[in-house]
């Protein structure tokens, strides 16, 4: 009997057909999200994913025709994530290692290539020791609950990305926001902190909205005066700010005076994905045994594990690559400035086009994809109300004339909609 009724079922379902569940809670929770997803799209604040056909690269293929796109919004700032010696390495990795673990590090998820990984990020930051996690958002989730207690305190910039907000929202020290980059009210609330029994500021150490780079020595100053620890989230710093690459810290000369560090494999080394903090042993060791994203979340893929590692060799073997990207961002900025843009931050290839207005960035944007050239537009609640922009991201992969094309692109866009006089 159950078997007929079964057949029917998949009948009428047809086999391709997704199940959906029926019953009065299944239709309210439907009706709910419908009126939550009409309310995102109300506000213009809709997210849509283009669909790349192509790797990551400058130029790319879009998925339904678009070839020969010049890209400028991938985190790629090294132009890694698609190098052939990455590539190589990681299908060397998968090879001899396998596509992945089925297990957390610690039941039997460790292998040579992470200890040798951790082993090279260290070396790489020059700090005792290193810790994967399967993303840099994992990273940021699992610090704070694990490093800080009720006693403690942790001071963060208001601007600081989602996952260090998340993160600090996990533990239970209590928690200070000071203004964005600004010292004095960092002091204020440092000063109210030295009740509690530890310190920690933490900050991005590039901000991804604006590139503006944290006062990272001022920070450390404050944090000696008033016996503080400092952790940046390099994020967009690692591999490319400082002469040799080595993040914030090196490019404002305070590398012994940031405690921790965390940041992504996801960005400019190699592009795959994954995260560690890096710091000093005990810290690590804790991590190891409390940290709960490491805890309970499977291994980094060996293949992934391969990307990263190279990505590193390539950056300790010589600093060319990270000195490449600083000229061809020089190059974007000074051309934009001169054409009558204003570019938000300084030295970094994160570059802000300021416009103001969200709709004049939206149709910036998509008018600049007309001419082929990839570029995306944000305004609030992404940014803060009236601060609308295009933000551009250098890669050392750009060549001078892909660079001159899309500042062409933009005068001749911003001319028709009346961003430049
Ligand atoms: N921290 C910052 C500043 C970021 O920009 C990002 C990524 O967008 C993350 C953390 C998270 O990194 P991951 O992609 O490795 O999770």
């Amino acid at each position: 009997m159950w078997r007929v009724a079964a057949v029917r079922l998949l009948r009428a379902r047809g086999p391709g057909n997704p199940r959906s569940a029926s019953g009065a809670a299944a239709a309210e929770l439907r009706r709910r999200l419908e009126n939550q997803l009409e309310d995102i799209r109300g506000a213009g604040t809709w997210k849509s994913e283009r669909v790349i056909a192509s790797r990551q690269g400058p130029h790319l293929r879009l998925a339904g025709g678009g070839a020969g796109i010049l890209n400028f919004c991938a985190n790629n700032y090294l132009g890694l994530s698609s190098h052939p010696e990455v590539i190589r390495a990681a299908v060397e990795t998968l090879e001899k290692f396998g596509a992945g673990l089925s297990s957390v590090r610690f039941i039997c998820g460790t292998q040579s290539i992470h200890k040798d990984l951790e082993e090279k990020i260290a070396r790489f930051h020059q700090r005792e020791d290193a810790i994967l996690y399967a993303s840099c958002f994992d990273a940021n989730a699992g610090i704070f609950e694990a490093l800080l207690t009720p006693e403690d305190a942790v001071l963060s910039d208001e601007l600081n990305h989602a996952s260090i907000i998340d993160g600090i929202r996990l533990c239970k020290a209590n928690k200070y926001r000071y203004k964005h980059m600004d010292m004095q009210d960092l002091e204020a609330k440092l000063q109210d902190a030295q009740k509690h029994r530890l310190r920690l500021v933490a900050t991005d150490g590039a901000f991804s909205m604006d590139g503006d780079i944290a006062p990272l020595r001022e920070i450390c100053q404050l944090a000696q005066k008033y016996d503080a620890l400092v952790f940046i989230d390099e994020c967009h710093a690692t591999g490319f700010l400082g002469p040799n690459g080595r993040g914030t810290d090196e490019l404002l000369g305070v590398m012994d005076k940031v405690t921790i560090i965390n940041s992504t494999l996801g960005k400019a080394l190699g592009g795959a994905a994954g995260g560690y903090t890096t710091g000093p042993k005990p810290l690590i060791d804790l991590l190891r045994q409390r940290s709960r994203p490491y805890l309970f979340s499977n291994s980094l893929p060996p293949a992934v594990v391969g990307c990263a590692s190279k990505a590193l060799d390539l950056l300790m073997e010589s600093n060319a690559i990270a000195q490449s990207m600083a000229a061809k961002t020089q190059r974007f900025r000074s051309k934009m400035t001169a054409a009558g843009f204003t570019i938000s931050g300084k030295d970094h290839p994160i570059c802000p086009v300021m416009l103001g207005d969200a709709r004049l960035a939206t149709v910036m944007a998509e008018d600049m994809l007309n001419r082929g050239i990839y570029v995306i537009g944000f305004s609030y609640p992404v940014v803060p109300k009236g601060k609308a922009r295009i933000r551009v991201q250098i890669s050392a992969v750009h060549s001078d004339e892909d660079i001159d094309r899309c500042v062409e692109a933009f005068i001749e866009v911003g001319q028709k909609h009346g961003a430049l006089p």
